[in-house]
């Protein structure tokens, strides 16, 4: 059954998300603060319609989609008295978010949104662009299991696995933790390889053996091998929202009183290299201040 939805915030994996939403047949409004992206957008080319505003966009719609940077952003968005957006919102609405969020935040909303009968879940995803492209994210969902069960035709067009994680938040709590743990795969690996290459074993030697023993990971398997060693670095991903995701494990696990120094550590050296290198570089360019601070690269011979 085709629903009708709308699609706020068409960023690098906001918008191959949203021209799955079209092409799976879905009723699909999209809108972008920048308005030239909506209007160029696959989306827009698979036949949704672009609304002038994110008040627009919502209008008699059942289902609501956010994808921007931060819960922070989302609430923004909401409260925006020129956007209107609360106001546009009817009783019976869901809205889902699939912002790589904060619980707090997100529990804020939903109670606020709840006043006035619209529903609320936390569905952040993972998979990366790539994994937008091919509509094979997975999908991690904090809320009630009635939501994502309203929501669910609308996610299987871009998801290929959709894991209920628990109560409201539970989605983003998971996101932000497997994203520290990306922050410190990645790290960690550069710091190995440096160490490695120093010690006389190239990049590429080093992998073959890593990736055929216990030290792998997503980054030392695929990151490093087609990003690092070749130096394409491709910007799918940015720094500044890995840096985020790592502060909000780490807020977490303060806010648990738990002890968690890894955690901490991931968020502080991805805002350390945010800080060093900017707010557009990719997450995967953190590499590159290891290689900088050891005075080497680590690029295939
Ligand atoms: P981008 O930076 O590429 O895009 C951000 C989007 O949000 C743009 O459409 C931008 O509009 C919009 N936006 C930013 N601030 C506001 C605001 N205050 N009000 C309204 N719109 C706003 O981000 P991504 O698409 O990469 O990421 C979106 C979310 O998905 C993030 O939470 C990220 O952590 C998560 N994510 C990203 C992945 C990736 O591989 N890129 C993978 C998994 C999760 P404008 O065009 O006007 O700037």
């Amino acid at each position: 059954m085709p629903n009708s939805v709308a699609f706020l915030g068409l960023g690098a994996i906001g918008a191959p998300m949203a021209a799955h939403l079209a092409r799976a047949g879905h009723s699909l409004t999209i809108w972008n603060r920048t308005m030239e992206r909506a209007s160029g957008s696959a989306a827009a080319v698979a036949g949704a319609r672009v609304a002038t505003s994110a008040a627009d966009a919502v209008r008699d719609v059942e289902i609501v989609i956010t994808c921007l940077p931060e819960s922070a952003d989302v609430a923004e968005l909401l409260a925006a008295s020129d956007a209107a957006l609360t106001h546009a919102l009817r009783p019976g609405m869901l809205l889902v978010d699939c912002t790589s969020g904060d619980p707090d935040t997100s529990r804020r909303i939903a109670s606020e949104l709840a006043a006035i009968g619209v529903g609320f879940i936390d569905a952040p995803v993972s998979g990366g662009v790539a994994g937008a492209e091919a509509g094979t994210l997975t999908v991690m969902v904090g809320g009630p299991a009635e939501a994502l069960e309203r929501a669910r035709p609308v996610l299987e067009s871009f998801a290929g696995k959709i894991v209920h994680c628990g109560a409201l938040g539970a989605g983003h709590a998971l996101k932000a933790v497997n994203n520290a743990l990306l922050a410190l795969h990645l790290w960690s690996t550069a710091e190995g390889l440096v160490a490695a290459m120093k010690a006389g074993v190239a990049p590429e030697v080093a992998l073959d053996v890593i990736n055929a023993s216990s030290g792998r990971s997503n980054a030392s398997m695929n990151l490093f091998p087609e990003r690092v060693l070749t130096g394409a670095f491709p910007r799918t991903f940015r720094l500044a929202l890995l840096a985020k995701d790592a502060g909000i494990a780490a807020a977490l696990a303060r806010s648990q009183k738990s002890a968690a120094p890894t955690l901490q550590l991931a968020a502080d050296l991805m805002r350390i290299a945010q800080l060093e290198l900017g707010d557009e570089v990719d997450h995967v360019e953190a590499v590159q201040l290891v290689e900088r601070w050891a005075g080497v690269e680590l690029r295939s011979s």
